[in-house]
């Protein structure tokens, strides 16, 4: 919904935590997010100055005319590498294997396409409205150090149980490269009332950047995989940056236009969809007056089924910012993603640059002929330049950017035919 001016932050704030939690109905299983970024702001207030700051940049982007400082098509197919840390212990085990795994990666797909065939209880009046982000998920094929892995990892850990962010510290995968998902027995949910659980939570994309190893998803085991459920996705939606629909309540907003006003979360609704719960309309400021969008993904209601045009619109503006080490474009040009060549052999700085950068690698043989390559998001080649590398081992060398346009670019070095390496670039 419509929102949000300066004086109204202080109120933002005291909602955010009372919205989810109020109104929650015993024996349900919630989003943990607004409470974990509660507590985050406590330790860091910076956090959520922030977070204003970039709501800020965001809306005069989205909704002022300003220029965004990327530009990639709107259709352009974003691939995001995936792992899922299965943290288990013989007392609470956790059982989420691959396959499991493989389809909660599928229904990730449908729900980023906007191709999940629910989509057909989507009431009329709000049908076009439904927005295809074009983020394609995907299991990592290599781990950090570049070799292969299912996308898939397991640990034993007491922390499983009960778990916090210090579940984190078993196992993480750079944030810049992965998105991280840990897959716990429960979730800490002793603030909750009683016999409420959380389902998981994540880190908004303004909190991630300087988290780094905690940044990422904990999920309760049961709500991976093999299920209706679409806890995944709606975590990864504050993974980039959106918020609850009833975030602000009536007046404050979600910083989306097209998504109608609500009070609080709509749990315990529409379980008999689409034959009940259809005319809730929780609040009556917007105009025109329309209902609650029970189906979106950023309400708690079971018949979530779709982000809306303006959602998908923030979640790329994130993902293209804040998160653009996280994503790949894959074009016929075979740009590889991070996660999938050895990360660490390959240094770009300073990034973001507003010229030159230079390109510093290791691990070349000498007397080969290295090709550093600039491509932009639509797999178009902007910058070749070959170099024999001199001796053994590292390698630096200056490039001109004079020639490439603002945007985000992928940097990729081959030795001879080979690709090795990868990182992102912002040219601003
Ligand atoms: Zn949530």
């Amino acid at each position: 919904m419509k929102n949000l001016n300066s004086m109204n932050k202080y109120f933002w704030l005291v909602l955010l935590s009372l919205a989810a939690f109020t109104r929650v109905d015993a024996q349900y299983s919630i989003c943990g997010s607004d409470e974990y970024y509660q507590q985050q702001i406590k330790k860091n207030p910076q956090i959520e100055q922030d977070r204003i700051n970039s709501d800020i940049q965001t809306r005069a982007v989205m909704y002022g005319g300003a220029a965004s400082k990327v530009s990639i098509s709107p259709d352009a197919e974003l691939l995001i590498p995936v792992v899922f840390h299965i943290i288990t212990t013989a007392t609470h085990p956790v059982t989420t294997n691959l396959s499991a795994c493989k389809d909660q990666i599928r229904r990730l797909n449908e729900d980023y396409s906007a191709t999940n065939s629910d989509t057909t209880n989507i009431r009329p009046i709000f049908k076009s409205r439904l927005g295809n982000a074009h983020i394609r998920f995907i299991l990592a094929t290599k781990d950090p150090q570049g070799n292969p892995t299912t996308g898939v990892t397991k640990d034993t850990s007491i922390l499983t149980y009960q778990a916090g962010d210090s579940v984190k510290s078993v196992i993480d995968w750079d944030h810049n490269f992965y998105l991280n998902v840990w897959v716990v027995s429960n979730i800490n949910s002793s603030s909750l009332p009683k016999g409420s659980t959380i389902a998981g939570y994540a880190v908004f994309p303004w909190d991630g950047v300087r988290r780094g190893k905690s940044d990422g998803v904990v999920i309760d085991h049961n709500f991976v995989g093999y299920t209706t459920d679409r806890t995944l996705t709606h975590e990864i939606g504050h993974i980039l940056g959106l918020y609850h629909t009833f975030q602000g309540g009536c007046t404050i907003g979600d910083e989306i236009d097209d998504t109608p006003p609500v009070t609080a979360a709509n749990l315990s609704k529409c379980n008999s969809w689409p034959t009940s719960d259809t005319t809730i309309n929780t609040c009556h400021n917007d105009v025109p007056d329309l209902p609650d969008m029970l189906e979106n993904i950023m309400d708690y209601a079971s018949c979530k089924v779709m982000f809306t045009k303006e959602q998908v619109v923030r979640m790329r503006l994130y993902l293209t910012t804040n998160r653009v080490s996280l994503f790949y474009y894959n074009t016929v040009a075979g740009i590889a993603n991070e996660a999938s060549l050895n990360t660490a052999a390959i240094s770009v700085f300073p990034n973001p640059t507003t010229e030159n950068f230079t390109v510093e690698a290791n691990g070349i043989s000498a007397g080969k002929t290295v090709h550093i390559k600039c491509y932009d998001m639509m797999g178009r080649l902007h910058l070749d330049q070959a170099v024999v590398a001199s001796s053994e081992g590292d390698f630096t060398q200056q490039i001109d950017g004079s020639q490439i346009i603002p945007g985000v670019y992928k940097i990729v070095l081959y030795e001879g035919n080979e690709m090795k390496a990868v990182k992102s670039l912002v040219k601003e």
